[in-house]
This record gives structure tokens, C-alpha cells and sequence, in this order.
């Protein structure tokens, strides 16, 4: 038998009990059990780590983010901890004082249902924070942004002749000038301010991707519908040049469904994986076209995911689904993936459908804590709100995602929502839906790993060696407890990429990952 290249000895194994360590040989879990006994494995050339009676688990896996997005955001100003508009505004302030005259100041994370005003700013006010330079601030859910008088200036749309792209609102003042909110334009946005260089965007995305590995996330999917062959390239360069260092898949949009074949044989190679297709507003599409994309996509071996926030939505994806399901032969129907993404909002009547049509719920717990103040002021709602215990008693099968960055990507922090039903503020959502800890736990670990169709999310020999070391057991800890438990160390692939209290872990560059 082959020498492990690294054993983790003397602690507390996760789910393995009788073991205290666990071998690994060339990215995979080889064994565990008593140290005594896997004494064999170690050779020359294996690496020792003492957990010395901490805690190994498997690595959390997020099933939802969107890693650019969320890593240009960690790269800007970030203003989601402001709850008042004075507090938005000073934070933009000494932002602009930093940033040279004239040129962008991109800020994100602003929410007016979280703020205590219960609006966001007006354009006046950002004119006085931010003077000299032109402004962007995202908001938080990355469906608006708001802009000062010279980012209007700079895009042109104040000119008579200003033209915006085809859905986007813009909103203006009693008097007719424009507030500086404007609704469903991001892309068009992003496209028209200065490009990030290929030097900047690795750098943003090795900083991330740390982030992730200190919050002990091991493997994410990207669940962005502007994905395409651009975006998915992106993601190969970043793996392989090791800026990202998790297990990687990626979601593609609807539109890109026919370059899949073309797009995964480069894709495998580095590692990354072609994990699905994302709808959004399923609503507006026309039935036999959306039923169409589903079945084609499909039969390309492709998972069909769906943003899923509001009750028309549900609707016309059940309606889909159950007719893309009908054309499937019974082994083909076995082996597909369709998931409702967030499924915000489940009303009574539901649940039994969703059961019926064997389809995933891929939640974001971490809602309940960070945008819980938000979902307390809607009491009729908050019973149908990212529930959890009642779906998974009808055995739906359930797993989570950060949504990062509308959520910060910490799975510990979501984990203890999912437990208490408690926001960041102290509201109690919905008592009735809470769930174990160790049920919460799957959401982010074995249940991640079979909707992202990773041999991982358990430590088993023959799974992927993607682990993390916590200082104690979270099944022993409360809620309040587990928000504040570190990460000590992050393992992926059996390679170290995060260890706390060391500032960076040399990375090797062009070594891919094992591929579940
Ligand atoms: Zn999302």
C-alpha cells in the first residue's frame, strides 16, 4: 500500500468514532482509525499534524455564491454593517478621502430594508459624501445600484438621448430627475466602468478564495446566470494558476447550454466542474420554451437550478419541471438534478409538490441571520420563510449556499441560524423550522456533497480529502457558540490551504485537483 503524504493524528474524528486519525494518500481520504494502527501508512516522506484532541470534520461545501461578484465586493468598500444612512454616508466619506479625484469608487452591501430609515440614500446625499469622484454603490441583493451625480454624468443618463438596456428601471425624483437608484442594470454597469485587469481579478480572487478556506469552505458552486464560455475559462485560469483553491464548479446560463460539450473537456481537466444550469425569472418565460431548455439541458447532463423567491415563481418551475419529467425515459429520471435555489418563500400546498417531483432544495439559512431584521416585518410571511424542518420531515432533500456576496460566506454562522432561527438583531423566525445541529450541519457537508455530486462531505476512505480542524465538536455547542468557533485549519484536495494565525500558504501552481 502506498505511504500517506499526510496524516492528522490524535483527535476527535468527525462521524468515526474509535478513530483518532486519518490518513491521506494523493488527494483522497486512504484511511482512518487508531493512530497505532495506521502507523504503517506513514513513510519518509509523510507529513504529521497533531489535532491534539481538536476536531476533524469534512470541509464545508456552499452550494450557492457567486465567488466574482463576491470577491470584487471584498475588494471595494464594503458598507453592509451600516444601519443608519448617517453611518452609510461617513463610511463613504473616508472612503472617497482615500481614492484619487475622479476616478471610481465602487462600494457594496447597502440595503434599505436593513436600514433603520427604512430607505436607501438619496441622491443629494451621496453628492455631499461623495464629491469627487464617480460612485457606485451596489446593493446588497446586486439587483440595483446606486449612483452619484457624476457616475449619471459619466454614463450619460441624464442626456435626452440616454438609452438603458431592455428591464432596467430608472427611478426618479417627485421632480422628475433621476434619484440616482437604478433597478436591473448591473451588467450593463459593470460593462461600462474601467475594466479590471487579469492581474487585479487574480489577485481579488486569491484573496477571496482564502476567505472561503478561513470560513472552512472546501468546494463551492457558482450559481451565476451570466456565466458562459468567458466566465467558465475565467474560472479554469484562476484554478490553475491555484488563485482559487477550492473544489470548483460552476453553474452556465441558459443561453450557453449548447456550447456545453465544447466547454467540459477543458473545464475537467483543470478541475472545474460544469455543475448545471441556472434559470432566473422563470415567471417571464414562455412555457414550452422553458420546458424545452430544461429537457435539453438535461439531456446534456446538466443539473437545472432555478432562483426561486417569490410564489409565481414556485409555480411556473413545478409546471416545468413536471413536463420536462414526462418526456424523460425512468432511468434517465434517476440520475437528474433539479433544485429550487433559495426557495425563499414555500407556502402551504407546495411542499407535497416539490416532494412529488423528487427536486432539491438548496437554502440559505445564513438569510435568517443577516437579513432576518428584514423578514420580521412581514409576520404573515415568516412561517413559509427558507424553511427547513418541515420540508426535510416530508424528505425533501435539502442543502444550503452563502449566496455570498448578499450573504457573507461563513456556513458556521448559517449552521446556527438554521438551529435558532435567530437574526444577527435577536428576531425569532418561525420556531417551529429549526433543526439539529447535526442535521444543519449536513446542510453544508453530506447533503452539499450530493447535490454537487462530490465524492466528499463525509470523511471515508475513497472520498476526497477535503477537511477542517475546529477547535471543539459542534454538536456540543450552542448556537452562539458556533458563530463564534474559528477555523483552525483547511484542508482541500489533502493539500493545507488555510491555516489560522499564518498569513499565507504557499500555493503550487498547476497541480490539479483531484476530480470527484
Ligand atoms: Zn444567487
Amino acid at each position: 500500500m502506498d505511504k500517506a503524504d499526510l496524516v492528522l493524528h490524535s483527535g476527535t474524528i468527525f462521524g468515526c468514532r474509535g478513530s483518532d486519525s486519518v490518513a491521506i494518500a494523493n488527494g483522497w481520504i486512504a484511511a482512518h482509525g487508531r493512530f497505532d494502527d495506521l502507523k504503517p501508512l506513514v513513510g519518509p516522506r509523510t507529513h504529521l499534524i497533531r489535532l491534539a484532541g481538536r476536531v476533524l470534520m469534512p470541509g464545508f461545501i456552499d452550494c450557492h455564491l457567486h465567488f466574482m461578484e463576491a470577491a470584487s465586493a471584498a475588494a471595494g468598500v464594503s458598507v453592509e454593517r451600516c444601519r443608519t444612512i448617517d453611518e452609510l454616508l461617513n463610511q463613504l466619506r473616508s472612503a472617497a478621502a482615500k481614492t484619487a479625484p475622479g476616478n471610481w469608487l465602487r462600494a457594496f452591501g447597502c440595503d434599505e430594508a436593513l436600514m433603520h430609515d427604512r430607505r436607501g440614500p438619496t441622491r443629494e446625499e451621496l453628492d455631499r459624501a461623495v464629491a469627487k469622484n464617480p460612485l457606485r454603490l451596489r446593493h446588497q441583493t446586486l439587483h440595483a445600484s446606486w449612483l452619484n451625480s457624476r457616475a449619471l454624468n459619466l454614463l450619460g443618463l441624464e442626456n435626452s438621448e440616454a438609452r438603458v438596456p431592455g428591464g432596467a428601471t430608472v427611478i426618479r425624483e417627485p421632480s422628475g430627475r433621476l434619484s440616482g437608484l437604478v433597478v436591473g442594470m448591473e451588467e450593463w454597469l459593470t460593462n461600462k466602468l474601467p475594466r479590471v485587469t487579469a492581474a487585479e481579478l487574480e489577485a481579488r480572487a486569491r484573496n477571496y478564495s482564502r476567505e472561503l478556506a478561513a470560513s472552512g469552505i472546501t468546494a463551492f458552486t457558482d450559481a451565476t446566470v451570466r456565466n458562459g464560455p468567458a466566465e467558465v475559462g475565467a474560472f479554469i485560469r484562476l484554478v490553475a494558476t491555484g488563485a482559487i483553491s477550492q473544489q470548483t464548479s460552476v453553474m452556465i446560463g441558459p443561453g450557453h447550454i449548447g456550447a456545453v460539450d465544447e466547454l467540459r473537456p477543458a473545464a475537467e481537466a483543470a478541475g472545474v466542474r460544469l455543475a448545471g444550469v441556472k434559470f432566473m425569472d422563470v415567471a417571464r418565460w414562455e412555457m414550452t420554451r422553458l420546458v424545452g431548455a430544461i429537457g435539453e439541458a438535461l439531456a446534456r447532463g446538466l443539473d437545472c437550478a432555478f432562483h426561486s423567491t417569490e410564489v409565481e415563481e414556485l409555480e411556473a418551475i413545478l409546471k416545468a419541471i413536471a413536463a420536462a419529467r414526462e418526456r424523460l425515459s425512468p432511468e434517465a429520471l434517476e440520475n437528474i438534478i433539479c433544485r429550487i435555489e433559495h426557495g425563499g418563500l414555500i407556502p402551504p400546498g407546495y411542499p407535497a409538490r416539490i416532494r412529488a417531483l423528487g427536486i432539491w432544495v438548496a437554502s440559505n439559512p445564513g438569510f435568517l441571520y443577516y437579513r432576518g431584521a428584514k423578514y420580521a416585518s412581514e409576520p404573515g410571511l415568516v412561517n413559509y420563510l427558507y424553511r427547513a424542518r418541515s420540508l426535510a420531515e416530508l424528505g425533501i432533500p435539502m442543502a444550503a449556499g452563502s449566496d455570498a456576496p448578499v450573504t457573507p460566506a461563513k456556513p458556521l454562522h448559517a449552521i446556527a441560524a438554521a438551529v435558532c432561527r435567530l437574526s444577527a438583531e435577536g428576531y425569532e423566525l418561525a420556531a417551529t423550522e429549526k433543526i439539529l445541529t447535526k442535521d444543519a450541519l449536513a446542510l453544508f457537508t453530506t447533503s452539499a456533497a450530493l447535490l454537487s455530486r462530490l465524492s466528499a462531505g463525509e470523511i471515508r476512505p475513497g472520498y476526497l480529502a477535503n477537511l477542517i480542524v475546529l477547535p471543539a465538536n459542534p454538536l456540543a455547542l450552542k448556537p452562539a457558540e458556533l458563530i463564534n468557533l474559528p477555523v483552525d485549519l483547511t484542508i482541500v484536495g489533502g493539500r493545507v490551504v488555510f491555516e489560522r494565525g499564518r498569513p499565507v500558504i504557499a500555493h503550487s501552481a498547476g497541480e490539479s485537483l483531484p476530480f470527484a
